[in-house]
């Protein structure tokens, strides 16, 4: 394709608004390919191979002129299957690396689960969107630095600073997560001045660009058990007092309860910035908010919105329950998971008191291990200006919003070890569409192919700064 016919397509496919394209849109190579493999790749915990997918990377790499002393396969000791890729396009070295992350490992799905005619293993296009399991979370990101990386292999790009690439595995569970185990051991090999990941990507409202999120920030990670026993007896003979009833009533309470609103620095910015384009009354509620002067009105519409409520607050969610030994006994023990995710910020002490109230006496309230806090990275740094100069370059008029994302990501252990790291794709979806690690996981296909455009031009931007 010459240069004029690619600018052409690009600009047609920016003005669409519509998740249906008219015309099917021609899928542009090697993305496409590397894309339908990673999602054929079965990458899910124990059993998914990780290092058979990197090993293929690393082939497309070496055909792509890489050198083989700038590719390497990592493998863990103990996680034959937990393979890494480290990738490295040279640059003049006048600067510190730019690392581009994602995490290759995937939650596991069913077909049998998944709408007919999907397969969550097979990339499936239907009605302008790809279907399959990963195609947002995170093999879009993943394979788009894969075939950025060949183009910019193919353009002769020098930059100013390397750019490594890290396919890594177990960021959704397992005991083999490859950015702790990359960042303990080989640590050189992904040393960097900043980095990119996911947590971040754009919004629609009714398919039109609305907002673009860069996670700069997230919350905390922490489950809790409550579990309470009795002594138990047979079943014909019940008491009032009772391990399931005390446990239930601990988690209505729960339920009910609210921790209070804290604001920070990068949740005042993005409450300030989505005021500007929210309509109506939740628009001024939302300023008003930034502005601490929001009423008891304005803050429950808002902490009605499940998104917006998860960034106001520390969250705390009963997940799993388990109860009693047998039909006809009294229960002896009563148990339940409760997942929190703390504000940056906020004392774990304070959570575990506020619980321990909650559940009341007769329930016991035990932290699972410690949080991975993390300080945000800065959202008034260079680094983030170079990301929303590229946005509004690509997006005019759509706002660039630093953001603390609820759920967790990898993006915190490169925090916690001196590597800021933003999180941003390019890659929008519709507002309030949640399927990542559910059912009939999706992206628009014109998502996709913009998202790959947005990142090729922030690499080499951020390259060359
Ligand atoms: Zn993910």
């Amino acid at each position: 394709m010459n240069r004029a016919h690619k600018i052409f397509l690009l600009s047609a496919l920016m003005a669409m608004t519509s998740i249906t394209p008219a015309q099917p849109i021609p899928r542009p190579e090697p993305l496409y390919a590397i894309f339908s493999e990673m999602v054929a790749t079965r990458t899910v915990h124990p059993e998914g191979d990780n290092t058979a997918l990197v090993n293929s990377v690393a082939a497309r790499l070496r055909a792509a002129g890489f050198n083989e002393s700038d590719i390497s396969v990592i493998v863990p000791p103990g996680g034959a299957k937990k393979g890494n890729l480290i990738a490295r396009l040279k640059g003049t070295g006048e600067k510190k690396p730019l690392l581009l992350l994602a995490h290759i490992d995937v939650v596991d799905a069913r077909k049998e689960d998944w709408s007919d005619g999907l397969d969550p293993f097979k990339l499936t296009e239907k009605d302008g969107y790809y279907y399959g399991r990963g195609v947002l979370d995170d093999k879009a990101m993943a394979a788009i630095f894969v075939a950025n990386l060949i183009r910019l292999r193919a353009e002769n790009f020098k930059p100013r600073r390397d750019i490594i690439l890290a396919l890594t595995a177990d960021e959704e569970g397992g005991s083999h997560n490859g950015v702790a185990y990359l960042l303990k051991n080989h640590r050189s090999l992904i040393d960097a001045e900043f980095a990119i990941n996911e947590g971040g990507g754009g919004t629609f409202r009714n398919g039109r660009a609305f907002a673009q999120n860069v996670q700069v920030s997230e919350k905390i990670y922490l489950s809790f058990d409550f579990e309470t026993t009795h002594a138990g007896g047979h079943s014909s003979v019940p008491v009032r007092d009772n391990a399931i009833y005390d446990l239930a009533a601990a988690l209505t309470r729960l339920g009910g309860h609210d921790f209070p609103v804290r604001l920070n620095f990068v949740t005042r910015l993005n409450f300030n910035r989505l005021a500007a384009v929210e309509d109506g009354s939740i628009g001024d509620a939302m300023l008003a908010l930034a502005r601490n002067e929001a009423s008891v009105e304005q803050m429950k519409s808002i902490s009605a919105i499940p998104r917006y409520n998860s960034l106001l607050r520390t969250t705390c969610v009963a997940t799993r329950l388990e109860a009693g030994h047998a039909d006809n006994a009294l229960p002896q023990r009563a148990k339940a998971t409760v997942n929190c995710r703390l504000l940056p910020g906020e004392q774990p002490e304070f959570i575990a008191n506020e619980l321990q109230k909650l559940a009341g006496p007769s329930v016991k309230v035990t932290p699972r291990g410690m949080p991975n806090a993390s300080e945000p990275s800065d959202a008034q740094s260079a680094t983030f200006k170079i990301i929303a100069k590229v946005s509004e370059s690509l997006w005019p008029g759509v706002p660039v919003i630093p953001e603390m994302s609820a759920g967790a990501t990898d993006g915190s252990r490169l925090r916690n070890d001196g590597i800021p790291t933003f999180g941003t794709s390019g890659i929008f979806v519709e507002f309030g569409e949640v399927r990542i690690h559910g059912r009939d996981e999706r992206v628009p296909v014109k998502s996709l192919y913009e998202g790959q455009e947005y990142l090729y031009q922030l690499t080499k931007a951020l390259a060359m700064e």
